[in-house]
This record gives C-alpha cells, sequence and structure tokens, in this order.
C-alpha cells in the first residue's frame, strides 16, 4: 500500500518536472524566437546604415564640387574625391588631417574663416577665396553650412569649394580683349596716337570740362607742308614713314596728361590742350614746328625748306555751356588757312572772344 502510494507521488512529481521542462522548452525557443527576430532587425539596421553610407558616399563623390566634412576641432571627418583630386592628395592624407593644413587658402588662420563663423553661430558662409598651389593661383566659390549630429548638436562644417579658376581666366581673357578693341577703336592704325573719333570724344568731354571751370581750351591744327609733293616724288610708302615720324614729335609736345594729339586725318593732326589759353597754346605750336624741322626729313621738291615742315593754326576759347566746339575747329582751320597763306612752315593763331561765341551759339540756335 505505502509502495503504491510512492509510486503515485514519484510519477505526479515525473509529470511535474515533465511540465516544467516543457515549459522551460517553450520558453527557450520564445527567447531563440526572439533572439533571431532581433539579430535579424540588427542586420536589417546594419544594412540600413551602410545603405546609408554608400549613399552618402555616392552622393558625396558624384558632386561636381570639392567637398569635406571638418569637425569643430578643424579636423576633416570626410572629403570627396574631386577635393582630394584638387588638394592633390591620397585619400588617407586627408581623413584626420587639420583643414587649414590641407587647404591653406586664403582665410585660413583669419577672422574671416568659415569654420569659426559657423561656430559663432552663422548659418551659412559664402566667400570668394584663392589658394596658392605652386605657381599657380585657383579661385574659388566656397559654401560652408552647419554639420550637426543626431540630437542636433553643432558638429562641425560641411564645406563645398566651386572651382571658378577657368572661369575667372576667361573672364580676364574676355576683359583684355575688350579693352584691345577698345583701344584699336581709338588708334590710328598707320601711326598708333590717336584718332579722330577718340579726339571728338575728348574735345566733347573738354568743352564741359572747361565750360565747368571758366578755364581755356586750346587745339592746334597741324598739316604737313606740301605733302603731295613729298609722296610724288618719294613714294607712298616712304609718306607713310614720314607721317609716322612727324606723329611721334607731335605726340612727344602734347606733354600734360589731359593734353590729346591726334591725326586728324591725312597729313593732318590736331592737339588738344586743356587749361591752355592762347598764348600757351602758341608756344606749344611753335615746339611743335621746331621739333618736326628739327627732324631733319628731307623734302627735296619742297618750295619752303628742305627739310618736312608743318603749318599750324592755333584757336583758344573759355568754353560756355550749351555752345558748340565746332567753332574751336572752325577757328583753328582758318588760322592753318592763314599760315599756308602766309608761305607755310608757321604758326597762325585765331583767338575766340565771347561774342564770337554768342554769334556762333546763335548761328547753331
Ligand atoms: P599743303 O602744303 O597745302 O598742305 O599741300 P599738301 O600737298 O600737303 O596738301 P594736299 O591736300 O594737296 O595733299 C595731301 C597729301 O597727303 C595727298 C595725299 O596723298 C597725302 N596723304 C594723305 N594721307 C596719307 C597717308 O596716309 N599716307 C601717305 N603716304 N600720304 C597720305
Ligand atoms: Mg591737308
Ligand atoms: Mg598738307
Amino acid at each position: 500500500m505505502a509502495r503504491k502510494a510512492a509510486c503515485g507521488m514519484l510519477e505526479q512529481r515525473v509529470k511535474e518536472l515533465e511540465e516544467r521542462l516543457r515549459i522551460a522548452e517553450q520558453e527557450l525557443e520564445k527567447k531563440d524566437r526572439q533572439i533571431e527576430e532581433h539579430f535579424i532587425k540588427t542586420n536589417a539596421s546594419v544594412m540600413e546604415t551602410e545603405l546609408a553610407r554608400i549613399e552618402l558616399n555616392q552622393i558625396f563623390n558624384a558632386a561636381t564640387d570639392g567637398m569635406w566634412i571638418v569637425d569643430d576641432q578643424f579636423n576633416v571627418v570626410k572629403i570627396n574625391n574631386v577635393l582630394i583630386a584638387l588638394l592633390g592628395m591620397g585619400l588617407s592624407d586627408g581623413v584626420g588631417k587639420k583643414c587649414y593644413d590641407l587647404f591653406q587658402g586664403s582665410l585660413c588662420h583669419s577672422d574671416d574663416c568659415p569654420m569659426k563663423m559657423i561656430l559663432k553661430g552663422k548659418k551659412q558662409v559664402e566667400s570668394d577665396i584663392e589658394r596658392k598651389s605652386g605657381d599657380h593661383v585657383n579661385s574659388f566659390i566656397l559654401t560652408a553650412s552647419r554639420y550637426r549630429g543626431l540630437d542636433g548638436g553643432l558638429l562641425g562644417m560641411v564645406e563645398s569649394f566651386k572651382d571658378i579658376t577657368e572661369r575667372k581666366r576667361i573672364a580676364a581673357d574676355l576683359q583684355k580683349a575688350n579693352q584691345e578693341l577698345h583701344r584699336l577703336a581709338i588708334i590710328d592704325g598707320l601711326t598708333q596716337i590717336a584718332n579722330r573719333r577718340r579726339f571728338d570724344e575728348c574735345l566733347t568731354q573738354e568743352w564741359v570740362r572747361m565750360a565747368r571751370g571758366k578755364s581755356s581750351l586750346s587745339i592746334i591744327m597741324c598739316d604737313v607742308d606740301c605733302f603731295k609733293l613729298y609722296n610724288d616724288h618719294y613714294g607712298h610708302l616712304l609718306g607713310d614713314v614720314c607721317l609716322s615720324s612727324v606723329s611721334h614729335a607731335i605726340d612727344h609736345c602734347a606733354k600734360r596728361p589731359a593734353d590729346l594729339a591726334a591725326r586728324y586725318g591725312g597729313e593732318e593732326f590736331v592737339v588738344l590742350l586743356p587749361n591752355t589759353n592762347a598764348e600757351g597754346a602758341v608756344f606749344i605750336a611753335e615746339s611743335i614746328r621746331l621739333k618736326v624741322q628739327d627732324l631733319m626729313i628731307d623734302h627735296a621738291v619742297s618750295p619752303v625748306h628742305k627739310y618736312v615742315t608743318l603749318s599750324l593754326g592755333v584757336s583758344s576759347v573759355i568754353p560756355e555751356y550749351n555752345s558748340n566746339p565746332q567753332i574751336l575747329l572752325e577757328a583753328s582751320d582758318s588760322a592753318l588757312y592763314e599760315a599756308k597763306r602766309a608761305g607755310r612752315n608757321q604758326v597762325s593763331v585765331k583767338p575766340i572772344g565771347a561774342s564770337d561765341l554768342r554769334l556762333h551759339f546763335q548761328k547753331n540756335a
């Protein structure tokens, strides 16, 4: 009887233990499943992180501009291929180095350093910078913006560099070409002094400027004597050489910065003399006449002199607003005619008074 009871208790105990084992196994299975699920989730997030990293790398390296991420201690955290190539170094040379050691740009160590400005609270910094590398200077447009961590805290900056060296070079070439074009438009091809167009521009400007300052404006009209005979005797080519030499002699005598010697056309030259009265202009005209004669350019068939000479007509006026500079040209032309008529190789002057100016003004009204 007692043995039967003991067997019954044992059976009961075995059942309990079997039940506990079953529960333990169930729990173990559940834990296994949980671990597996967790493992799958972790794997997925690792994959996502890796994908995000790959995507970021692709975007970073697909950019046509140089880019890097720099932490608040100026250490380079990430750098793209364009910037690596631009700085002429290997990938391993970049990450972990100080940005200012790698770039050495014009803003490094200055108060305008983009990182300093970002750390001071600026959201974005845009700036033109230059970087010297050997004999080359490269120009960039730099854009820096905040680099934040997951918690939104400021970690440093993301900086991009647009290389505008080529663009700047083309712009400089274009400016040079335009300047040359402008120079050609105002220079006489044969003599390389100012042309008539330039003279007309300056005459208009100086007329107004002298009227404002109530100061004298003078011009000297110069004409080579018997130049047709010169050409006929020496030929057109030597005629050109002669005109070139004469032009330089005239130009040499127009010394002040605002003075202008120009080829007026054919064998005629004109000199514009701001802030110069008739007396001063006659003095300069006479020095031009002597200078040209002193060139001693043979003129074997001239009835005037054995060398090439000039006749010169001088006119001078204090311009008034609303009057026309034409009066000055007409007066110097008539003075030149007078010099020719009186025997050439000389200076003649025709001053213009206030009444002439008024008369002229009425004529033009
Ligand atoms: P005048 O003393 O009265 O001024 O007589 P001139 O012979 O100098 O004047 P004219 O107007 O009769 O002749 C001017 C000459 O200048 C005729 C023309 O062939 C010459 N000439 C004009 N332009 C040039 C040029 O660019 N080169 C050369 N070689 N000759 C030129
Ligand atoms: Mg002439
Ligand atoms: Mg002449």
